[in-house]
């Protein structure tokens, strides 16, 4: 063919040219290869604790942005820009935690001339606020824990009220809480108020926003989630469900996909109307919808609006690669798959691993004196730990992923058994032994175990004296 005999569409969008990674750890790693197998450019910011991170190590440019406590470096909003200034980046992923979740963060990103890979920051003000995501969700059709509809007023007697006729046991939540924290359980009006007061004060401590609101607090739900795509123009696909119940204080330990006992039809379900609101929404980026689940019914209670740590057990059971769709996303590329293309096949586990003492729970920081990773059919490690590496104090104590894929459920369970076997971390304490206790849990093989399951179980091997 001739030259200048093709012809060109007026608009040619194309793929972010280099990437900043605002994060650390094996997040920064994962977002790293994506990069990579993008072709896209990548820039690490590290703090001073962090310089021998593996990312920063291979990452095509490094940039130190601060000393090693979060606030002056990971969470420094000047010095984050200020360093995809010097080295021009056009985009900035920002993981999960730290900025991930900063309104004000994807605002300066985006006047400052650089492409946020996540939601708008008006969208991640909404969900930010549980109130106000609570709010969005109800309009737009999904079904949510029956509740105090929006924050409570100092009113004692309307709370009293409100709380009886919800029906007790009832929790109140912090309106921007999260990582599990600022949620208080009141099994009697005796001592609801009390409750109401202490959560609002340790709301304004921790989130430096006082507002609570009430729910319904369901006994025996499991905690399921749907994994979503927007493409920010009125498009959205979702990926199916994760089941996220076996957890520890609110937090996740393990996580697999997808959700024992979900049938197809739950599924299309509750991933429509996920998708209807991110459609409404005009999403854009990933995001998850969370839902408590019991007796057959979903319950909204929150949405993240990032990539999560468990996003790798919906990547091995339906082949789509989040974070790489997080760039395509945010360079303006259409989708290029459709719903109907979306096909689960086998099933995924994730252990996360932690450094930290697996009965008292105490962060265990320290030198890895030898580290080798598990492999084998159907085997998927996210860690940036290497021998030599030292895991340092200042940051979250989980330092990896170990993620199981197999043909059945119990393949993946069988790989996890033997991978957690073949797993090597010398040096410090890690998390491994409670993942060997679950994965080989009679009630866990059974599938479909609850939000409290772990920690009875805890409970009482403690009183055993185990
Ligand atoms: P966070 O943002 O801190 O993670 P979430 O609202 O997502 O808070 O809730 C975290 C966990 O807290 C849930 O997975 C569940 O274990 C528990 N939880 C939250 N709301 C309720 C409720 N209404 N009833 C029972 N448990 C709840």
């Amino acid at each position: 063919m001739e030259k200048g005999s093709l012809t060109f569409p007026v608009l040619t969008l194309s793929m972010l040219k280099k990437v900043l990674i605002a994060n650390r750890g094996e997040i920064a790693l994962r977002i790293f290869r994506a990069c990579r197998e993008l072709g896209i450019k990548t820039v690490a910011v590290y703090s001073t604790a962090d310089q021998n991170l593996m990312h920063v190590r291979l990452a095509d440019e490094a940039v130190c942005i601060g000393p090693a406590n979060s606030t002056d470096s990971y969470l420094n909003i000047p010095a984050v820009i200020s360093a995809a200034e010097i080295t021009g980046a056009d985009g900035i992923h920002p993981g999960y935690g730290f900025l991930a979740e900063s309104q004000d963060f994807a605002e300066r990103v985006e006047k400052s001339g650089f492409t946020f890979i996540g939601p708008t920051p008006e969208i991640i003000f909404t969900m930010g606020n549980k109130v106000s995501a609570i709010e969005a969700m109800r309009q737009a059709g999904i079904p949510c824990v029956p509740g105090s509809n929006g924050e409570l007023s100092n009113d004692s007697e309307e709370n009293l009220r409100l709380a009886k006729q919800i029906g007790y046991p009832v929790i109140i939540k912090a309106a921007g809480g999260g990582g599990g924290r600022g949620m208080r359980a009141v099994h009697h009006e005796d001592t609801l108020l009390n409750a109401i007061a202490m959560t609002r004060t340790e709301a304004d401590a921790a989130f430096r926003n006082p507002s609570v609101y009430m729910e319904k607090f369901l006994e025996h739900p499991r905690h399921i989630e749907i994994q979503i795509l927007g493409d920010g123009q009125g498009n959205a696909i979702h990926l199916g469900e994760r089941d996220c119940s076996m957890q520890r204080r609110h937090q996740k330990v393990l996580e697999e996909a997808p959700a024992p006992g979900i049938t197809p039809e739950q599924r299309a379900f509750i991933g429509a109307r996920c998708v209807d609101a991110c459609k409404v929404l005009k999403y854009r980026g990933a995001g998850t919808f969370e839902f408590l689940y019991e007796k057959g019914e979903f319950y909204f209670i929150e949405m993240n609006t990032r990539i999560q740590v468990e996003h790798p057990v919906t990547e091995m059971i339906t082949g789509i690669d989040i974070v790489k769709e997080q760039l395509r996303i945010a360079s303006g590329l259409p989708f290029d798959f459709e719903q109907k293309d979306i096909q689960i096949r086998g099933h995924a586990i994730e252990c996360r691993i932690n450094a930290e003492d697996p009965k008292s729970f105490i962060p265990c920081p320290g030198d890895i004196t030898l580290y080798h990773a598990p492999g084998g059919p159907g085997i998927r490690v996210d860690s940036h730990l290497y021998s030599g590496y030292r895991v340092p104090p200042y940051y979250d104590s989980m330092i990896g992923k170990i993620i199981s894929y197999g043909e059945t459920r119990d393949i993946a369970i069988a790989r996890m058994q033997n991978a957690l076997e073949e797993i090597l971390i010398e040096g410090i304490k890690t998390n491994i032994p409670l993942q060997v206790g679950i994965i080989h849990d009679p009630n866990f093989a059974q599938g479909g175990t609850n939000i409290h399951y772990l920690e009875k179980k805890l409970e009482i091997l403690k009183s055993e004296g185990k």
